[in-house]
């Protein structure tokens, strides 16, 4: 059932990759971005495009009712762990605080379903891993706190507020599915999409910017930890993979399915050993790795235990392969990006931002 969407950070990397798969499987899309690290060039463009903050719950609010809009999809959010340790407010008030002020124009304006860009990060040090969903959460950073507050005011909200009868569709009551995403990485297949966020810290993207002699290097924050070669160990999973999870999580939230937290990972982990490696083999260039000191706010290894998404969701993945990963990446970081950023000419997104606002 074609559905209209509001996708929020649809302008960035995981968000955009999400708007175009639900563009082509024929939802009716509105993007809701501040352009903090987001890009007109990618959003698709049979999507419209508003530019605004989701704290604005003014405009919020007329996007939903202007719209129609039957399902948000919420990206919009800082990332950066080290960077929430050092400005904690930064990421509860755009985070934590951004996100109740859209579940609040959701539940005025009868929006009954929502899909939640959480993160693995709500679970701290898990003691047992790969971690379940019902593992105990204790985030170490203020960034999976941020988060892991928002999975609480999802669960109280769909828990306790019956929908506003502003709607009459709304008989299901509010429901959510919050996906906890583990080490997103990787560019479209097609070359066309990737991640183009400036000063980028993720272990990954900052590889091939050394391959790519964008960087000197990569130091790798601490080989001290008790994992095989000393170095942390995460589960990477591909955007374009990640970003079909939230299709199908639309779809399982259309068919009336239940509020559900779902780890969205592959199920096993690399090093960062293993993963600087891989990019050195992908794209033949023997980068400099200097041994740093361990970055704060890091657990030694996190993987996900993704039997539970797999039984609520119909989401198999496609990409599942470290060498796929890097190999898009790569290919996203030596190419695909300036070919995108030269097409930064004003199109039809840019009057409807204008109408809009
Ligand atoms: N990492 C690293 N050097 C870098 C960036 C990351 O050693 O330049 C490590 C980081 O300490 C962590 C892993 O790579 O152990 C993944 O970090 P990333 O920032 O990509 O994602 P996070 O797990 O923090 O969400």
């Amino acid at each position: 059932m074609a559905l209209n969407v509001l996708v929020t950070g649809g302008a960035g990397y995981i968000g955009s990759h999400t708007a175009r798969q639900l563009v082509t499987a024929g939802h009716r899309v509105v993007v809701l971005d501040n352009f903090y690290s987001g890009h007109r060039w990618a959003v698709p463009n049979s999507a419209s495009l508003i530019e605004g903050d989701v704290a604005n719950g003014e405009l919020v609010k007329r996007l939903l009712r202007d719209h129609k809009t039957q399902a948000v999809i919420h990206f919009a959010g800082h990332i950066v762990v080290p960077e929430s340790v050092e400005n904690p407010q930064k990421y509860y008030l755009n985070n934590t605080a951004g996100s109740l002020s859209l579940m609040q124009a959701c539940m005025e304006m009868g929006v009954d379903k929502f899909i939640f860009s959480s993160s693995a990060a709500v679970y701290g040090t898990p003691e047992v891993l790969p971690a379940r969903e019902d593992a105990p959460t204790a985030p170490i950073n203020p960034y999976g706190w941020s988060k892991l507050m928002t999975e609480w005011m999802l669960r109280d909200l769909a828990t306790s507020r019956k929908l506003d009868s502003a709607r009459s569709d709304g008989q299901g009551g509010f429901r959510y599915v919050a996906l906890r995403y583990f080490n997103v990485a990787g560019a479209s297949i097609d070359g066309s999409l990737g991640q183009a966020t400036p000063e980028a810290t993720h272990l990954i993207k900052v590889a091939c910017e050394a391959a790519c002699g964008k960087r000197d290097g990569v130091t790798v924050f601490g080989d001290d930890y008790d994992t095989a070669d000393g170095t942390c160990i995460r589960d990477y999973i591909h955007v374009e993979d990640l970003a079909r999870a939230h299709l199908a999580a639309l779809d399982y939230l259309t068919a009336d399915g239940k509020s559900e937290i779902l780890n969205c990972g592959y199920g096993h982990g690399f090093s960062v050993s293993e993963v600087l490696n891989q990019v050195r083999q992908i794209s033949g260039v023997d980068f400099a790795v200097t041994m740093g000191s361990r970055r704060a706010g890091d657990p030694p290894a996190l993987t996900a235990d993704v039997t539970r998404i797999h039984e609520v969701l119909d989401w198999t993945p496609q990409h599942q392969d470290l060498a796929v990963i890097c190999r898009t990446a790569h290919a996203w970081e030596k190419e695909g990006m300036s070919k995108r950023s030269e097409t930064t000419a004003p199109s039809a997104h840019w009057l409807s931002s204008l109408l809009v606002i």
